[in-house]
């Protein structure tokens, strides 16, 4: 593949494709092999993918896969599920970027108009790199690219407008009473349809460390590490253990910002990656001995099942997929497959 000259900068920015039940679409695989051609040449130490969910996949997680595949070191790539859509995927860079990373865009050439746009609206300095498509250029993928220029003339417009709704929308023309009525009113719908698909997913997640611990071990005794768990993002305890609303909050809520690094606990096997209802992306380690800890919302995973972490091993990101009202990390510890405060368990709970 020819690369483009550019000038050095902090990410490159891959934006997600498909992803079929049969694996990656071409044009995904076309974009991830010119992104990893980049970060060899040294253009820039980080690979971003971004992406929503197709076909019940993370495309940032196949993303990331494919990355390591070509060779990138997995310290390098960050998975973010973030990416719904173009704004989203250039907020995404900001926030792990705090404000600051000069991208270069990685995407189809019919993006390139729209990204351009979308990035010079949120300030962010970007070089674009339009990945070409390989091989011979046969009719019917002349009338799809022809179908995707169509659909870019209409959406790059549609972004502007967009955009300017959302400043308006961001501060409404409404009376202050009228705006904490309507947010009180919509907090207590959204926790009355959250408290049964939070339940069911706290079963699930026991029902899996007990499914788990029966295969891999007995013991009835309960390991904890000598010196306590490790606090694994950092950031003040937002809420706390215990009965909210009526219903148990089974573990503890850390305040930090977006794309923050969240690490293990302790050393451990990872149990389950997987995206859990209102839990979002939520990892599950198991520490040996019926301990296992799980971090939830995270916006990307950089670890895989069965994979063994060390204590303080970097396994994603804050985020905040699943039901969440911002970016933080929900910490659960647990015996036995059932919760427990984890403030019991920390070495540095204050
Ligand atoms: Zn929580």
């Amino acid at each position: 593949m020819v690369v483009p000259a550019l000038r050095k900068a902090d990410a490159i920015v891959v934006f997600g494709a498909a992803v079929w039940p049969e694996g990656p679409s071409m044009t995904l695989r076309v974009r991830v092999a010119l992104a990893a051609e980049l970060h060899a040449a040294g253009l820039a130490p980080i690979v971003l993918c971004t992406g929503g969910r197709s076909n019940g996949s993370s495309e940032a997680r196949v993303m990331r896969a494919m990355l390591l595949a070509h060779g990138v070191d997995a310290q390098a790539v960050i998975p973010d599920d973030g990416g719904i859509n173009t704004r989203h995927a250039l907020r995404s860079v900001q926030r792990f970027g705090e404000g600051r990373w000069r991208i270069i865009a990685v995407s189809s050439p019919y993006h390139m108009a729209r990204i351009g746009s979308e990035a010079r609206r949120q300030g962010i300095a970007v070089q674009l790199c339009p990945a070409p498509r390989p091989g011979p250029r046969t009719s019917r993928l002349l009338a799809f690219d022809a179908r995707q220029y169509l659909r870019e003339a209409v959406a790059v417009p549609a972004y502007a407008i967009g955009w300017q709704l959302e400043t308006l929308l961001r501060h409404p023309p409404l009376s202050l009473a009228a705006r904490a009525m309507r947010h009180a009113k919509a907090r207590i719908g959204f926790l009355l349809r959250d408290a049964d698909a939070v339940a069911a997913t706290d079963a699930a997640i026991s029902c899996r460390i007990k499914e788990e611990l029966a295969r891999v071990s007995d013991s009835e005794t309960v390991m904890t590490p000598a010196s306590g768990l490790r606090r694994p993002a950092q950031g003040p305890v937002g809420s706390r253990f215990g009965l909210r609303h009526g219903r148990l909050h089974a573990g503890i809520d850390l305040r930090a910002p977006y794309g923050a690094p969240v690490v293990s606990a302790a050393a451990g096997r990872v149990l389950l990656t997987a995206m859990l209802g209102p839990y979002g992306n939520v990892a599950v380690i198991d520490h040996g001995g019926g301990l296992a800890t799980s971090y939830a919302h995270l916006a990307g995973f950089t670890v895989d099942e069965s994979e063994a972490v060390a204590d303080g091993q970097r396994i994603g990101f804050v985020g905040e997929t699943g039901r969440t009202s911002g970016p933080h990390l929900h910490f659960e510890v647990r015996v036995h497959g059932s919760p427990v405060d984890p403030m019991a368990y920390l070495a540095d709970p204050a």
